[in-house]
């Protein structure tokens, strides 16, 4: 039996934070493992911090959301949202087990070709495409979704240059009962707008309106806005069928599913509130179906699901490098990964477990990163066990916008390391290094010397 770590006594300031209904007890046993390697050989060989991807979660998230569907819906196809998690490596597992690919860039639009998306399977959203980007992807016959008047005139000019048919869907903003609306993307449904831009589409000679999408929000918690959205989007489609005679080929509810993480300021935790994905299923599915289509018309249902699908399939490992007190008696420990690599510690209470076995005495922290700033807070109050210098850490449910949305700031970006389903580690992104940063600056020859 190993000796059991001893802790020195300590007298500790009672400082009353905010009580959930489990006290202030901390709940974790120690990660020494992820899919059964040890966190810390992970780091040992790749460095610490470094982003961890379990392959094996990946695939059951997406195997288990597309049931939920496919059980429900006879026609059912999802597009990997390539701004939640662009590694190609993680986009190459989604498409390997069908899922097409949704762009909100030509950045990404050039990732999903490049990773061999056919690009008729590249649904191309967002407010900036140039008319460049555009005319790519008339040219590709990819699915362009329109989000405002400016581009739909632009596409009607260079389709009419180019005398070649657009495949457009339009993105539809709409009051689902969540406020505030987002309305900045898209057509409104209620003011009439969505209406107006299909008429004009639809006296366009160069268009065929092939669908109908919305993205009505994210990390959405109401299954019900989802039964509004879809009842919506099937209204008008109906519509369509009523005035045109045209059948609309696809009706694309967007993402926005929660993942099992926990909102700052969330009375429970994440997993214990958050619906899964065949409560949204349900909610869609059964609002299509009772629309009023007729059983060989219903259209092809398509999801671009991102968080709920990667976020728990993501680990980010650390290390502690200091511990130290503040003016006012709080334990601050400090860790080699900050906001620069991890987000989206903005908006959740990321869920942090120790490595290593710890000893029993506990203690309200506060979890700083690396950075010399002072907003770079990881956790502004956790229950944990002392943490040391040198220990090891897990950061949970970090799949998601992280390796998308972090930044070069102060520090370099880490390695990530897929853990394939044998339990094989592969490094899918090297880390940064002085070299690949520099490369991409240019110092003019006046400014190349000094003296001091
Ligand atoms: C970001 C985005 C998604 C994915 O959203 P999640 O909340 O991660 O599921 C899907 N569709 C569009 C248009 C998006 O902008």
């Amino acid at each position: 039996m190993t000796k059991l770590k001893y802790e020195r006594p300590v007298i500790k300031r009672l400082n009353a934070g905010l009580m959930n209904k489990f006290g202030t007890r901390t709940e974790y046993a120690p990660v020494t493992h992820i899919e059964g390697v040890s966190v810390r050989e992970l780091i040992r060989n790749y460095g610490s911090p470094c982003f961890v991807i379990s392959e094996k979660q990946i695939r059951k998230n997406y195997q288990q959301a597309v049931r939920a569907f496919k059980t429900r819906y006879p026609k059912v196809q999802f597009a990997w949202s390539y701004k939640t998690n662009y590694i190609s490596a993680v986009c190459n597992i989604f498409h390997q087990e069908g899922s097409w690919a949704e762009v909100v860039s030509i950045f990404e639009y050039q990732k999903a070709i490049q990773n061999g998306v056919p690009p008729t399977k590249i649904i191309f959203n967002g407010p900036d495409k140039s008319n460049a980007d555009l005319k790519l992807a008339v040219e590709n016959n990819s699915l362009i979704h329109i989000d405002h008047f400016d581009e739909l005139y632009e596409l009607a000019e260079l389709t009419t240059q180019l005398k070649k048919k657009a495949r457009v869907a339009i993105r539809v903003n709409m009051d689902t009962g969540i406020y505030p609306i987002w309305d900045r993307f898209g057509f409104n449904y209620e003011s009439g707008q969505a209406w107006n831009a299909v008429t004009k589409i639809m006296a366009g000679e160069y268009f065929e309106l092939v669908g109908l999408h919305c993205h009505i929000g994210t990390f959405m918690l109401s299954t019900n806005a989802y039964a509004v959205a879809a009842s919506k989007l099937s209204e008008l489609a109906l519509a369509i069928r009523n005035q045109y005679g045209k059948l609309i080929q696809y009706l694309d509810l967007g993402g926005g599913f929660p993942s099992t993480n926990t909102l700052k300021g969330a009375y429970l935790p994440g997993a214990d509130t958050v619906p899964p994905v065949a409560d949204f299923a349900e909610a869609i599915t059964t609002t299509i179906l009772n629309a009023g289509f007729k059983t060989d018309e219903l259209p092809l249902l398509i999801l671009e699901s991102g968080r709920v699908l990667i976020d728990d399939a993501g680990y980010l490992l650390g290390s502690v490098i200091a511990n130290k007190r503040l003016s006012d008696g709080r334990r601050a420990t400090i860790m080699d990964f900050g906001v620069n690599i991890l987000f989206t510690s903005f908006w959740y209470d990321h869920k942090i477990t120790p490595a290593q076995e710890f000893s029993h005495q506990n203690e309200d922290m506060v979890l700083f990163g690396p950075l010399c700033m002072n907003i770079d807070v990881i956790r502004e109050s956790v229950n944990l066990p002392l943490l040391h210098k040198g220990d090891q850490v897990v950061v949970h449910k970090v799949g998601a916008y992280n390796m998308t949305q972090w930044m070069q700031f102060i520090q370099m970006r880490p390695k990530v390391v897929l853990i394939d389903s044998q339990g094989i580690t592969h490094v899918i992104r090297n880390n940064e290094t002085i070299e690949t940063i520099e490369a991409l600056e240019q110092v003019p020859d006046y400014l190349k010397k000094f003296q001091l």
